[in-house]
């Protein structure tokens, strides 16, 4: 899900601007700040609703009328019962609903309707394994709760009714176990509302009766396994526009667009790119999870996006939102969050998937400016990844940490397995028999990621899901000249410390620029303080450390010089008719170039003069010499020229 309003004006100027997507790297992660927390604080951390049973259907038909405003609930549950002897149930309700009676057969069963539970005794005790089937009929105003749970809303004087129930708005509106992990194996949603409006939900439509007293009803099916908060309406006088993924040389999907009438002409253009994301994201994560039975968007009264499992609500159609909600029917829908903690299966891995839309439609200088900005977002993340408090959803859905850190996240592992190891984990990870269709939380992610790659990372994932923060490294370097046309370069990485881990280990890039070229060192940084040395035939210029901007980061001192004192062999040597001397200075110092001959006697002074710290040359070009050996020698001293700091010479041939 993702919302704000400062994107559609971003949206707004970008439009009439040149090219809109190509300076568009802001991700859709932004969620508003109109919460009402309150609402929420019933529910805590490990909220499991009722653990004796398993839904495994839901059908809501739902009557529903605008101006009054009014919901008549018919829903029908199926659960399995998990135990034996079991007498009583209960589903989440808000107590802002009246509920008429529960049904079971025939029968009508005793509740009572209580904090916001419906608790039902049962006809008769069932055993593990055993169908309860009811019927609860229910009415009343719902009030919306979260980011708009259940709303009567209207655009254009017209009625617009629609629904955003992630997190936990789900029973502000049906009866339902209100917690991601249970997902039905199925759903219908029938909605029967006034003539001229058109209702949307989830998978196929299987029919539109006409009810003859001024309302239709739609039928929808869906045949997947859904989360309850993923079920959905959209009610409107919608204008429809429709095309087609075609996925195979004989198969194709049908592609379905609930606009509002009067926007429909100017967004064609943006919902046609649909159809090339849905092909894209089907070579990246497997084929598109529902394929059997449609995609498409419904508009919605909120500046945002919601990925209703096969119908994304939608209140923005910029491409990044686009992307966003399509990539939750993989990691969101058809692969749920089991609990609201791992928030970030859903709202990381969305976000990559727009950094892999900008990659694949704009180029990797796209992909890695997009990756930037969400690396600055997550440099404000605080806390874990994993969210601690999911009685707060602004925790859950901050942007900083569910979405740009998980982002991150992904980006870093990229980082680590390789491209074509890390494609094959996500692919890999939306086959799992046991995740697919399913719910996953961090670890079965991460045992995949592990099968893939064949090495273990559970270092990874303690650091950046479940610990706080980044690394700052501290980075300098030293070079020595061990031998002709032979130099050691150690790098020093220490890292501050931080609260949770310390420090942070991971595999890490190294480039060193010689006078040569660039030469790249992989080594694993797993401590606080660590150096590493790399040798080298060509004279070390320059050093940095992660060059292809793998890990979220701070670096401090790159780009320094070394800070010690070297002579360099002249060059060229023999030389004819010039030569030049290269050296560096640790510090600002006060230096003497010499040139002698064999004998000692001082032929040139090439350099007699403060200098600061860093590399430096002098050319000798000799005048009236003969043929044959000289020396050069440095002399540093401090720029007072009270201490020597270095002096060194050696040895050149000069060829006539
Ligand atoms: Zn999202």
């Amino acid at each position: 899900m993702v919302k704000s309003i400062l994107y559609l004006l971003i949206f707004i100027i970008l439009s009439v601007s040149v090219s809109l997507s190509q300076t568009y790297y802001s991700s859709v992660a932004e969620i508003e700040r109109d919460i009402q927390a309150e609402q929420f604080k019933r529910l805590k951390t490990d909220y499991k609703s009722d653990t004796n049973v398993n839904v495994t259907y839901y059908k809501l038909y739902l009557n529903v009328t605008y101006n009054p405003d009014y919901l008549n609930g018919e829903v029908s549950i199926i659960s399995k019962s998990r135990v034996n002897n079991l007498s009583g149930i209960f589903y989440d309700l808000s107590n802002n609903l009246t509920i008429d009676s529960v049904i079971s057969g025939n029968q009508r069963l005793m509740f009572s309707h209580l904090m916001d539970r419906v608790n039902i005794s049962l006809a008769s005790t069932v055993n593990s394994g055993d169908d309860i089937t009811l019927i609860i009929y229910y009415r009343g105003v719902p009030v919306p709760t979260g980011f708009g749970s259940f709303i009567f809303g209207s655009h254009n004087n017209e009625p617009s009714i629609w629904n955003l129930s992630e997190p936990f708005g789900s029973s502000d509106w049906f009866p339902c176990k209100n917690v991601p992990s249970d997902k039905a194996d199925s759903s219908d949603m029938w909605l029967r509302c006034a003539d001229g409006l058109t209702a949307v939900s989830n998978g196929t439509l299987t029919g539109v009766e006409n009810n003859s007293d001024g309302t239709h009803t739609f039928k929808w099916h869906n045949s997947y396994p859904i989360a309850n908060y993923l079920i959905s309406l959209a009610i409107s006088n919608y204008a429809q526009y429709n095309s087609f993924f075609r996925y195979s040389l004989n198969d194709s999907m049908p592609v379905v667009n609930y606009i509002y009438p009067e926007n429909l002409e100017s967004l064609k253009p943006q919902l046609d790119k649909t159809i090339s994301m849905l092909g894209l994201f089907s070579a990246k994560y497997g084929l598109y999870p529902f394929i059997n039975e449609k995609y498409g968007h419904a508009e919605f009264g909120r500046n945002a996006g919601m990925e209703h499992q096969t119908i994304s609500s939608m209140g923005a159609f910029f491409d990044n939102i686009l992307a966003h909600e399509l990539t939750h029917q993989w990691f969101g829908d058809m692969i749920t969050c089991r609990n609201w903690e791992n928030i970030w299966l859903n709202e990381g891995f969305a976000t990559y998937g727009e950094a892999l839309y900008q990659e694949n439609t704009f180029g990797r200088t796209a992909y890695d400016e997009f990756i930037k900005f969400r690396f600055s977002d997550s440099k404000r993340a605080i806390g874990s990844v994993y969210v601690q408090d999911v009685n707060s959803v602004e925790q859950i859905f901050s942007s900083d940490r569910s979405y740009a850190k998980g982002c991150s996240v992904l980006h870093m592992l990229r980082g680590i397995t390789g491209d074509s190891v890390f494609f094959s984990i996500i692919r890999k990870y939306a086959a799992y028999t046991s995740i697919a269709y399913k719910t996953a939380v961090t670890e079965d992610f991460q045992n995949v990621a592990e099968n893939v790659y064949g090495s273990d990372l559970n270092y990874f994932f303690n650091e950046w899901i479940y610990g706080e923060n980044y690394p700052k490294y501290n980075v300098s370097w030293e070079v020595a000249n061990t031998g002709t046309s032979q130099y050691r370069a150690s790098v020093k990485i220490l890292q501050d410390v931080n609260s949770n881990p310390s420090f942070f280990s991971m595999p890490m890039k190294i480039k060193i620029t010689t006078l040569v070229g660039d030469t790249v060192f992989s080594v694993f940084n797993n401590m606080q303080l660590q150096t590493f040395d790399f040798d080298l035939s060509s004279r070390p210029l320059n050093f940095k450390i992660d060059p292809y901007n793998f890990i979220l980061k701070d670096v401090r001192g790159e780009n320094i010089l070394p800070v010690n004192f070297i002579l360099y062999q002249n060059y060229p040597n023999p030389f004819n008719p010039s030569t030049t001397i290269s050296y560096q200075l640790g510090r600002p110092s006060f230096v003497k170039i010499r040139i002698y001959d064999l004998l000692g006697k001082e032929i040139s002074v090439l350099v007699n003069q403060k200098q600061r710290e860093g590399d430096h040359r002098a050319d000798f070009i000799p005048a009236g010499l003969s043929s044959g050996i000289y020396f050069y020698s440095i002399e540093a001293k401090d720029p007072e020229e009270t201490n020597l700091l270095f002096s060194k010479s050696g040895k050149m041939l000069y060829v006539k």
